[in-house]
């Protein structure tokens, strides 16, 4: 018997050194030492040996299973050391290796337009004012001389609200707002969403204006056209002529509409200003004294001017773009030419 477990301790051991996985161990840990294991086999022969022999014999398998299970323990504990090193390895950081690029957003054409409408009149000494963008029937059309059936009202395609309210279809409502707010002089500019039930090249249901306001004693048609040559020049040259044509708005009388010299052909004509040399870029004129009545002013003592000018038709024309919806779409292939 001796012979025989000198012979099993040997294997026992070989095996266990050769042990490349905790897996493989925990099998020849029941292999060899579990409750049906080969040692607790040879065990259970003690009875068959003659008694003087059995005390000797039970030590030495008793000694075989110390000597197994302590070998067992230190291959495991080599193995997890073995283990936690491949784990840090294949989660090793090259830093040296060139990173992701994460290209920096930035403002939308839109926004960076509107931001410069928005100096250039404030240079001009104007202040921006700011109205609600669901209005109330009153304010977006009865008060600026649009009243019921008035054709008006069909020229501007609505998005009606519950409650009689409206989405604004211009900034206009905040003139009054400001009006019924404060008396004259008034110097302001409104700029802020609108909204038409409008949608093609050249519409978009939601789109940006900016209003203008000026109200004093003794204001005339030749300070808005004033004001709005030097707008024209700050943001397009100031080699670029404007014109007014005779026009029609509810809420101003006379009005206008203003015209700049194409920007793409330089007045020669193109395709863009239908060979005409000139550009629409916006709507003016001088208040309708019935306005200034809705609002409490005297139009005997006060007189002013308006203007309402299109964010995206001002972008279309300074970046040279034929199709408003490219402004919407948030293709950051068009996105990133800003
Ligand atoms: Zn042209």
């Amino acid at each position: 018997m001796k012979a025989d477990l000198e012979g099993f301790i040997e294997e026992a051991l070989l095996e266990v050194s050769n042990a490349s996985d905790l897996k493989r161990l925990q099998d020849l840990k029941v292999r060899y030492l579990g409750k049906k294991g080969e040692l607790t086999q040879l065990l259970k022969t003690l009875g068959s040996l003659p008694e003087t022999e059995r005390p000797a014999a039970g030590k030495r398998i008793n000694d075989a299973k110390v000597q197994i299970d302590t070998a067992i323990q230190k291959a495991a504990d080599r193995l997890k050391e073995v283990e936690k090193i491949q784990t840090i390895e294949s989660r090793r950081i090259d830093v040296t290796l060139p990173g992701f690029f994460v290209p920096p957003g930035h403002q939308h054409p839109i926004n960076t337009i509107l931001e410069e409408i928005c100096d250039i009149f404030a240079s001009l000494g104007f202040r921006i004012e700011e109205g609600p963008e669901v209005e109330d029937d009153y304010h977006n059309f009865e008060a600026l001389n649009i009243p019921k059936e008035h054709p008006a009202r069909d020229m501007q395609d609505t998005f009606y609200v519950e409650g009689g309210l409206v989405l604004r279809t211009h900034t206009s409502p905040v003139q009054i707002r400001v009006m019924e707010r404060q008396p004259p002089p008034i110097r302001i500019i409104a700029p802020g969403k609108v909204y038409r039930c409008d949608s093609d090249q050249t519409h978009t249901p939601m789109f940006h204006q900016v209003e203008g306001l000026l109200v004093d004693r003794r204001v005339s048609m030749a300070e808005l056209k004033g004001t709005l040559e030097a707008f024209v020049h700050a943001m397009f040259g100031p080699e670029i002529p404007i014109r007014l044509r005779p026009s029609f708005f509810p809420f101003t009388e006379p009005s206008a509409e203003i015209d700049m010299g194409c920007v793409i052909c330089r007045g020669k004509g193109c395709s863009a200003c239908k060979r005409t040399g000139w550009i629409e870029i916006l709507g003016a004129g001088m208040v309708n004294p019935r306005v200034f009545e809705f609002c409490g002013y005297d139009p005997g003592e006060f007189s002013g001017f308006a203007f309402g000018l299109g964010v995206e038709r001002v972008a279309m024309l300074k970046y040279g773009i034929d199709d408003l919806r490219l402004f919407f779409e948030n293709d950051v292939r068009f996105l990133e030419q800003f």
